[in-house]
């Protein structure tokens, strides 16, 4: 059966998926949600035989039915190939009680990985699909993570550029190497002298810009976003769950239909949503465990129905979840609201003004499958430690607030049902923090010296990834004003 997409908050008609994926965002500024969540249909003993890629293909073909599977075969074999440094793309590793499943074996070693290997075939193949001309330019404004994966995945596809602006000032020395050494004919980086704000509110501004889009239209060009927003990032992840479901099944460590609850360490809201998602297409997941850093927004929206964002900005160990704004979170207010677009683009509004809204009691029942907790900075620094010292496994420090969520849920609830956690990046991407947990001293300022540390101590091999930066050339020095942003991609496409 067909499924078409339509905006959250109601306004303007359904379109593809194909068309949603090239849109980004809905017109009304909502997001695209499918106007029913496909069952799988195909039962899980067969999904424990297949591959990855053939798992993946059975998820995406149910939500992306406009496109054949001559087209999402090819996309899929261009993304989940050897890029990944692991035969498995995901595999599971058992400790401390829990499945930890590893996303972040692909090219730069965090989960954004698992979905933006394959947007850029998925963006090019529905220009194709659509007739669209023009060269699809992605325009990003990162704090780290988005930017290198973004970059990795566009990098020298055909029909697309990409211009990435970061925090000059802004990211970890690890994440600053990995996107100023990005090769690619068509890549351009920039540091922007300001903070992250800085540069979202200049690529918004970008975005809306009509004489800009006229102009680039004439020249053959248009915009488009690798934001967590679109749902060709999201499809894609939801894939991982229904493998490693099948991966526990296939190995004897579940039973045939078993219900095993799942925790995310979660920023956006994306990740577990596509969680949410998997559930919905009928794979057995009991709760969906939602862990937060200190800034616990969403912890604290789980527990009293009020979603409120002012307050403190913190700045911690797991900077890919410092955010007061999970913007995925308004595809479940929507679902919640039984589908009421005038509600959620009412309550939406009431965020973008007063900063906060309060859903309905009825709305905070339906909330069943959710559970919402939080880890300081202390917790997570002791849950990488313990980890480390009674089972001799490395986390990074997002995957470690999930951990220490689970321990707790464990604690307050004495449900001892099978767990898989979410482990969203590697240990050496992190690994300044990772040391410190792990009570490891090292000497030096280096950019690597932290990694050299981590090595000797946990024996953990360095990811390629990470090898390949020490000697990799830097190919991108610019940096600009923020108000200088629109000269820069002028500039960059030749419109001058
Ligand atoms: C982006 C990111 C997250 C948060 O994921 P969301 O889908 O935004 O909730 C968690 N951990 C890491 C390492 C990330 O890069």
């Amino acid at each position: 059966m067909e499924v078409l997409y339509g905006s959250t908050r109601g306004k303007g008609g359904k379109v593809t998926a194909s068309q949603a994926i090239l849109q980004g965002l809905a017109p009304d500024g909502g997001l695209f949600v499918p106007d029913h969540i496909p069952a799988l249909d195909r039962n899980i003993e067969e999904i424990a035989k297949m591959d990855y890629r053939q798992t993946a293909y059975e998820v995406m073909k149910l939500f992306l039915t406009d496109f054949t599977e001559a087209e999402l075969k090819n996309c899929i074999d261009r993304a989940y190939d050897s890029k990944f440094d692991t035969e498995e793309i995901v595999p599971l590793a058992e400790a401390a009680g829990a499945y930890y499943l590893e996303l972040f074996h692909g090219p730069t070693i965090a989960f954004k990985d698992m979905a933006l290997s394959i947007l850029p075939y998925l963006m090019t193949t529905s220009a194709r699909k659509n007739n669209v001309k023009n060269k699809i330019v992605i325009l990003t404004a990162t704090s780290g993570d988005t930017g290198k994966a973004a970059l990795a995945g566009f990098a020298d596809v055909e029909g697309t550029g990409i211009i990435v602006f970061y925090p000059k000032n802004g990211v970890s020395p690890i994440q600053e190497r990995q996107m100023v050494t990005q090769k690619g004919e068509n890549v351009l980086v920039v540091g922007i002298h300001g903070n992250f704000d800085d540069a979202q509110s200049g690529v918004k501004k970008l975005f809306a810009d009509r004489e800009l889009a006229a102009e680039m239209e004439k020249n053959g060009y248009q915009f488009s976003s690798a934001n967590s927003i679109n749902i060709g990032r999201l499809v894609p992840q939801i894939c991982y769950y229904v493998y490693a479901y099948g991966t526990l099944l296939g190995e004897g460590k579940i039973a045939r239909g078993e219900v095993v609850n799942v925790v995310v360490p979660t920023g956006n809201f994306g990740n577990i949503l596509a969680a949410f998602y998997a559930k919905k297409m009928g794979l057995p997941i009991g709760k969906l465990i939602c862990a937060s850093n200190e800034n616990k927004v969403l912890f604290d929206f789980f527990r009293t129905g009020t979603y409120d964002r002012n307050r403190e900005f913190v700045l911690t160990a797991s900077p890919s979840m410092d955010i007061l704004i999970s913007s995925n979170l308004e595809r479940l207010i929507y679902r919640i609201a039984g589908n009421d677009s005038g509600e959620t683009a009412e309550l939406m509004g009431a965020l973008n003004g007063a900063g906060k809204y309060e859903i309905t009691e009825e709305m905070k029942s339906a909330l069943g499958d959710f559970y919402g907790n939080y880890a300081t900075e202390a917790e997570t620094e002791a849950e990488i430690r313990r980890l480390y010292e009674e089972w001799g496994y490395v986390i990074d420090t997002h995957t470690a607030v999930a951990s220490a969520v689970y321990r707790k849920y464990r604690e307050e609830t004495g449900d001892r049902t099978r767990t898989m956690i979410a482990s969203t990046a590697s240990p050496y991407k992190f690994a300044g923090s990772v040391m410190k947990a792990m009570g490891g001293a090292y000497e030096g300022e280096g950019v690597f010296t932290p990694v050299d540390a981590l090595n000797r101590v946990s024996g953990v091999e360095i990811p390629g990834a990470v090898e390949e930066l020490r000697t990799a050339p830097v190919l991108h020095e610019r940096q600009c004003e923020a108000g200088e942003m629109k000269d820069v991609v002028r500039g960059f496409l030749g419109l001058q």
